[in-house]
């Protein structure tokens, strides 16, 4: 029989409507009391968290990674409910950790415990299969949600009330959870990962919009941050005014990387006018390939407390 962790956390997943449809935390997380949907599987459930996931930080990120950690050599398999708006940080986060050999899936709910149509517990008795099933081994840490399997990496929330939201722009979902069966189409890629102890320091995420100039950028002073992401446009371009400020604020030392906004394909410097992406690469931007910018900055902040610097910070954000 095969032994399932539960780790609760938090999030519409846990919560309950009133009789005005508004929707705030219990008191109790009830998702501890949720069984694992077959016999032939033991649930430990761990009410670790009970947060709306706006409130998540990186120090509850690396609290979850240390909890795996723990519970590791008991259990063949990990679920972790969430709430959906930082879910895919969370996921993205413990993806980059090194973590046990074993299945780590995460979950939310679009809607809450006692709302028609509540997606909670079918989406988590779903994690709990896919975490038990032998196939998710060496796959990363997957995202559950509305019967896809989506890596960490690459899933984003697309809609705000809608119980498909969770989506892979680029690449599409790793699987599919079948009535009977789950189906792969594809491998988690090879990642870099860490062992971190603490995590701490901040790095920014700035988007970048038409008719911006240096003037917000000059006011940050390079003592209260550590890193900046900027969310560029199209292939990673800024406004011309932008990119000098940029140049002077990696002249002072602090790492910026960027992003693009647009939610499918990648970043790479290819336009060489002012602000465009070969100007920035050789004012010393980096640019950070598939990721969007929240867990752009994730990454960046995860590099810093692994200590990279200089060269060595270049090539893992760029690689
Ligand atoms: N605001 C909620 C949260 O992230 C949304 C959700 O869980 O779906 O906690």
């Amino acid at each position: 029989m095969k032994r399932i962790l539960a780790l609760h956390t938090g999030g519409t997943i846990s919560m309950q409507a009133d009789d005005q449809g508004r929707v705030t935390t219990n008191e109790q997380n009830p998702m501890v009391q949720i069984q694992a949907g077959s016999e032939n599987l033991q649930l430990i459930s761990v009410d670790l968290l009970n947060l709306p996931s706006p409130q998540m930080t990186p120090s509850h990120m690396l609290q979850l990674f240390q909890a795996i950690k723990d519970y590791a050599h008991q259990v063949d398999g990990v679920v972790i409910t969430h709430g959906t708006d930082t879910l895919e940080e969370t996921a993205y986060f413990l993806d980059t950790m090194s973590l046990p050999q074993i299945p780590v899936v995460i979950t939310g709910a679009m809607r809450s415990s006692n709302e028609l149509g509540s997606d909670g517990i079918y989406n988590f008795q779903a994690a709990i299969r896919v975490a038990a099933d032998d196939q998710a081994q060496d796959k990363g840490v997957l995202v559950v949600m509305n019967d896809e399997i989506h890596a960490a990496k690459y899933v984003t929330k697309t809609h705000t009330t809608n119980v498909s939201t969770f989506q892979t722009p680029t690449h599409g979902p790793l699987g599919l959870i079948m009535k009977k069966e789950i189906v792969y189409f594809k491998q988690a890629q090879e990642r870099v990962r860490f062992d971190l102890q603490q995590i701490e320091g901040q790095v920014a995420i700035l988007p970048v919009y038409t008719g911006m100039d240096g003037e917000l950028l000059k006011s940050i002073q390079t003592s209260q941050l550590d890193g900046l992401i900027i969310e560029a446009f199209g292939a990673g371009n800024v406004p011309p005014l932008v990119a000098d400020q940029l140049a002077n604020l990696v002249q002072a030392g602090l790492p910026i990387a960027l992003v693009s906004r647009c939610f499918n394909g990648i970043a790479e410097p290819v336009y060489a006018y002012p602000g465009g992406g070969q100007d920035l690469a050789n004012k010393g931007i980096a640019f950070i390939k598939e990721l969007n910018a929240p867990k752009a900055r994730l990454k960046l902040l995860i590099a810093l407390n692994a200590g990279l610097q200089g060269e060595e910070l270049k090539e893992y954000l760029e690689g």
